[in-house]
């Protein structure tokens, strides 16, 4: 049995690396010995004076000093004191990375920006909890791929006939200012299906599911539409939520129609960094009417998949074999169910 609080490591401090981070300081189960930095930005001089401790490359330190920041160590170190690695790096880099961990022997998660390749398990957790236990490498699959997931696992995969999603793509996170497009609507695929539909059969492997995608000028938020043809009977909004264990949650259109809105709710609800950890599904555009299930929702790319990033920890330190006692925990640390609450009571629209 591992002891709690389990010793943590983000390598890598950007959109997603930050969020973990912060979730692991929230949480007495795990305890960040600190993140890995690799440019002196004004990132790294934020966490360093929230009392974060900062690792870099051995080159960059002074580097860092420069910007007032006196490294705790380097990366080496931060990854060797660790019992638990995540791997927040830029997509792609992942793979490089794990020459390293693989001389280090503990676990690694990675993201959905690594080819599942690399890993045992590609993760989402109202699908595959009870998979990740006592795994070495896992990766958490990308923000879209868990909007998909999070409602086919709450239908029951044994009720799922076939999937057709459209995703309509944020061209970038809100710091990334050279990404695109920034005045033109962009097809995000070579061929039909886009990489979505192959992503979410890493978790589900005989998920009948095709998906398109197109990139829009936006950093607030990804659109999907769906359509999920049922083998069975049809179900409501209120019972989707629900077998979502709150992941998932219902608002009308008339209360808020845009995704901007959407962040603002964020916002006025005091949510850390604006995050929203649900997918926002809009009541009005849920019907199910002869077995086929159509709805519209929005998702967070920056935050949704931190609650799934801090599940896939209990399973992979075998803390917790009860999922829906992990989600239960994690999503009071996020305060997920709030929005529930106060959008419970829109029944007369
Ligand atoms: P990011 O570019 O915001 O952050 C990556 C960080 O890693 C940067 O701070 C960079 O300096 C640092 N880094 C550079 N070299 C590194 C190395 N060798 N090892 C470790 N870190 C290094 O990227 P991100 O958006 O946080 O994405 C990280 C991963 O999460 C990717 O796999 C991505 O596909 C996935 N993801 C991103 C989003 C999103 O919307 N941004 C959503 C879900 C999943």
């Amino acid at each position: 049995m591992v002891k709690i609080p389990v010793k943590v490591a983000v390598n890598g401090y950007g959109t997603i690396g930050k969020r973990i981070a912060t979730s692991i300081l929230r949480n007495d189960d795990f305890k960040l010995v600190g993140v890995a930095k690799y440019t002196p930005d004004y990132r790294a001089l934020i966490a360093a004076r929230q009392g974060i401790k900062i690792y870099v490359p051995r080159e960059k330190v002074e580097a860092f000093k420069a910007i007032g920041i006196e490294p705790e160590g380097y990366i080496d170190y931060l990854l060797e004191e660790a019992e638990l690695i995540y791997d927040a790096s830029p997509a792609g880099q992942g793979v490089k990375n794990k020459k390293l961990y693989d001389k280090l022997k503990k676990p690694v998660v990675f993201q959905g920006g690594e080819d599942p390749s690399i890993v045992e398990v590609s993760y989402s957790t109202l699908c595959n909890y009870s998979s990740v236990q006592g795994k070495r490498y896992v990766r958490v699959v990308s923000c879209n791929t868990t909007g998909l997931l999070r409602i086919i696992c709450s239908l029951g995969v044994e009720n799922v006939k076939r999937v057709f999603a459209t995703i309509i793509r944020r061209a970038s996170d809100p710091g990334e200012d050279l990404k695109g497009p920034i005045n033109s609507i962009k097809l995000d695929l070579e061929q039909i299906p886009s990489h979505h539909a192959l992503d979410a059969k890493t978790v589900v492997r005989d998920l009948n599911i095709e998906t398109v995608a197109v990139a829009v000028p936006s950093t607030l938020m990804h659109v999907h539409v769906l359509e999920v043809f049922l083998k069975d009977k049809c179900i409501d909004v209120a019972t989707l939520e629900k077998s979502s264990q709150g992941r998932v949650v219902a608002i009308h259109s008339k209360l808020a129609d845009t995704t901007g809105k959407l962040i603002e709710i964020a916002r006025d609800l005091g949510r850390f960094r604006n995050d929203l950890y649900e997918n926002i599904v809009f009541t009005n555009t849920f019907t199910c009417r002869n077995n086929v299930l159509t709805l519209i929702q929005a998702v967070h790319q920056e935050a949704i998949v931190i609650p799934e990033n801090i599940d896939v920890a209990y399973g992979i330190m075998n803390l917790e074999t009860d999922v829906y006692r992990v989600i239960s925990k994690v999503n009071s640390l996020f305060s997920i169910g709030i929005i529930k609450q106060i959008f419970s009571g829109e029944g007369s629209i």
